[in-house]
């Protein structure tokens, strides 16, 4: 809140975008990424082990519990969550409070809970919402990515319809039909504020 107080206003802006499970905001976040690089993400730090082709400290920053437990205690976490039930997540608080005091934008892709709890420490966080087009389509690319057993997908899909719900909550609303498009209106969102 002290950050906020002393550089609030100036433009700089935290942008948080989230949304249901296989929406894609993985997809957008890297269109973004590739295409948009003035646009600062911030890097999460996870207890999840690297998939191929995953870089350290582009991807994210790669830890054991007991580093993500230090980080936690020493308060370095500007939010985490464990998402999925299985590993967490966290948005390391430093280079996101550096970057906004230096009048940047910064852009976090983090799950719903995580984008709650930014909305409780950063109040001025612009928080967006990443819809699919429809119910259909959601179920259609969770299934068609066929990273997950037919289980788990069914307990992802229930975590979407309750995820779904929390849409009234965020300040605006993007519907990913065409990742380009969507991750320009994104952008657009990290500008910095008139007036
Ligand atoms: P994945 O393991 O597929 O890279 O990411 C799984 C989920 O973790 C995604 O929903 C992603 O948005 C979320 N996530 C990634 N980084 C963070 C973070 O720093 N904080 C929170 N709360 N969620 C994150």
């Amino acid at each position: 809140a002290a950050w906020v107080a002393a550089h609030g206003g100036t433009g700089d802006r935290l942008v948080v975008l989230a949304g249901p499970t296989a929406v894609g905001k993985g997809t957008v976040a890297a269109e973004i990424r590739a295409n948009h690089p003035d646009v600062l993400l911030s890097v999460s730090a996870t207890t999840r082990p690297p998939r191929p082709g995953e870089v350290e400290g582009e991807s994210y920053f790669f830890v054991d519990d007991a580093e993500f437990d230090r980080m936690v205690a020493a308060g370095e976490l500007l939010e985490w969550a464990t998402v999925h039930n299985a590993y967490r997540y966290g948005t390391p608080r430093g280079p996101v409070e550096e970057a906004i005091a230096a009048g940047h934008s910064v852009l976090l892709e983090i799950d719903i809970q995580g984008a709650r709890s930014v909305r409780r420490s950063w109040p001025d966080a612009t928080l967006v919402f990443l819809l699919p087009p429809s119910w259909d389509e959601l179920v259609r690319r969770l299934v068609g990515r066929g990273t997950e057993s037919p289980a788990e997908q069914q307990r992802r899909l229930e975590t979407a319809k309750t995820e779904l719900a929390a849409v009234d909550e965020f300040d605006h609303q993007v519907v990913n039909r065409d990742v380009a498009e969507a991750a320009q209106k994104v952008v657009d969102l990290t500008r910095p504020r008139r007036g």
